[in-house]
């Protein structure tokens, strides 16, 4: 069993550990246990990353992309092993932990090649010889806060941009998943990093997450998870007048239109809703659908769920695991009754047993529904998808964008007119066509409008933004 210790300038912290780590497969499966950390432990913490900082802001390219290197190459070397302590703390599957790690080990090499390609602007003034350069600097310390549902790879794209770009940090990760923050970590302490520069520590967000959001010494605050969480972290921001960068919830709408493939259809939105056991927050969560395919679609989607296996997660064959834990597994199921209660028709959505112990559903279809039901309003994060049958595209466009949110939006067409007026049209930062509105890639940008997303991108060449201050220089030689 393990002890996940705190990591702090340098050093493997002994802190009393007592944060259960539980498999949601087996709930007899316990993991290790994680430190609770107190303020006094962040604090020191966000001292040693102040410390460090100046070191590390003045590497060089080749030492930032030969850390970045390192950590992207192990990962990938033991992508097998990570998957499996991914989909045991967090419960996908095990071809979609492998899948993740994987991710996270790409995302890693993909910064190390940035660094190597930093650039800057030269521009000539408007006065008569003068020269301009506009260069990127680092942030300083940069305070990431992560969530539960992708345990190695969210705290990746926050971690190797922030490095890559001469930052040092201190990581706050989830309490539900402590295992893949700490041997990432374990990792990121052999890559030849100096001391202080990357910090981790344990412990309760509503006690340690406001120390690190309100210390002057933290410049940057990178945060994912849910919206009532982000809105305080990001007044708290505003009142320091701190960078902050925000990703939350989503309400995904996935269009369906009378000229769709429907075996395509079908598929995308059996993954975009349920893979994941539908904990994304890019999950396709309402489909909207146009009523001359909407019921050969609702059967062949009907069919198709029914026939996905859910287990343990780390069983050969299952399609889709445990919910995270016992809370969120009641969130779904409640979620379920208030839809059936506003006149869904609710298909699956029960709780099931298995061998172990653990936290399972079926997943549910609720069809008969329409955009103003709570069901349509609400991220429920969990396999709970909702039918919306509409007219027409143009219905279906406006339905689709009449939400808080604005994440991702899909559209299962083989109109090329419909397509591009979609891409168009739809409120969301990311817009699939005949695509799960979940999967990305690891190279381009990632984030939404609305209420989903606040501050700038992450991913891809975009995340310079988050992990830079620009300066402008002017020289009269
Ligand atoms: P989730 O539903 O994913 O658990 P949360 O927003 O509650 O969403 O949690 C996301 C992350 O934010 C976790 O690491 C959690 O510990 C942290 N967190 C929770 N409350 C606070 C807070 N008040 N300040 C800072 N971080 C917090």
């Amino acid at each position: 069993m393990m002890d996940y210790k705190n990591y702090i300038g340098g050093t493997w912290v002994e802190t009393p550990a007592s944060q259960p780590n539980v498999n949601p497969s087996d709930v007899s499966d316990v993991l290790g246990h994680a430190a609770k950390s107190s303020a006094e432990l962040m604090e020191q913490a966000i001292d040693a990353a102040h410390q460090a900082a100046p070191q590390w802001a003045a590497s060089t390219p080749q030492q930032r992309f030969d850390v970045l290197d390192f950590v992207g190459s192990e990962i990938l070397a033991r992508k097998e092993e990570l998957g499996r302590l991914l989909s045991r703390e967090e419960g996908k599957t095990l071809p979609e932990g492998i899948g993740e790690a994987a991710r996270a080990g790409q995302i890693f090499k993909f910064f190390a090649g940035e660094a190597l390609r930093q650039a800057g602007d030269r521009l000539a003034s408007v006065r008569p010889g003068v020269e301009i350069d506009v260069t990127r600097s680092p942030v300083g310390v940069v305070g990431m806060i992560t969530p539960w549902n992708f345990p190695i790879a969210i705290p990746a794209w926050k971690v190797a941009p922030a490095l890559c770009y001469g930052n040092s940090v201190v990581m706050k990760p989830a309490e539900l998943v402590p295992g893949c923050a700490h041997t990432l970590v374990e990792i990121l302490s052999r890559s030849g990093l100096p001391d202080g520069v990357v910090n981790l520590v344990f412990g309760r967000g509503s006690e340690i997450g406001p120390v690190l959001v309100e210390s002057d010494k933290v410049k940057a605050i990178s945060f994912t998870g849910s919206v009532p969480t982000g809105r305080g972290i990001a007044a708290a921001c505003g009142q320091k007048l701190k960078k902050v960068q925000l990703e939350m919830g989503g309400k995904n709408p996935m269009v369906v239109v009378d000229d769709a493939d429907l075996n395509l259809a079908v598929d995308a939105c059996l993954n975009g809703a349920f893979f994941s056991t539908g904990q994304r927050c890019t999950a396709s969560s309402r489909l909207i659908v146009t009523e001359g395919i909407h019921d050969r679609f609702v059967n062949e989607l009907t069919d198709a769920m029914k026939a996905l296996k859910v287990g343990h997660a780390l069983e050969t064959g299952v399609q889709m695991g445990p919910v995270v834990d016992e809370r969120q597994l009641q969130q779904n199921l409640s979620y379920v009754e208030v839809a059936a209660k506003e006149s869904g028709r609710v298909i699956g959505g029960e709780r099931l047993n298995r061998e172990t112990e653990g936290f399972f559903m079926s997943p549910a279809l609720v069809t008969d529904t329409d955009n103003a039901m709570r069901i349509n309003r609400e991220e429920v994060f969990g396999p709970v998808a909702s039918v919306i049958r509409v007219k027409d595209y143009d219905e279906a466009l406006a339905v689709s964008n009449d939400t808080a949110f604005g994440l991702s939006a899909g559209i299962c067409t083989t109109s090329l007119k419909l397509a591009s007026h979609f891409k168009a049209n739809a409120e969301a930062g990311m817009v699939m066509v005949n695509l799960p509105t979940a999967g990305v890639d690891y190279h381009v940008p990632f984030g939404g409008t609305k209420g989903s997303s606040f501050g700038s991108r992450e991913q891809g060449r975009y995340a310079a933004e988050f992990y830079t201050t620009v300066k402008t220089a002017y020289t009269l030689p």
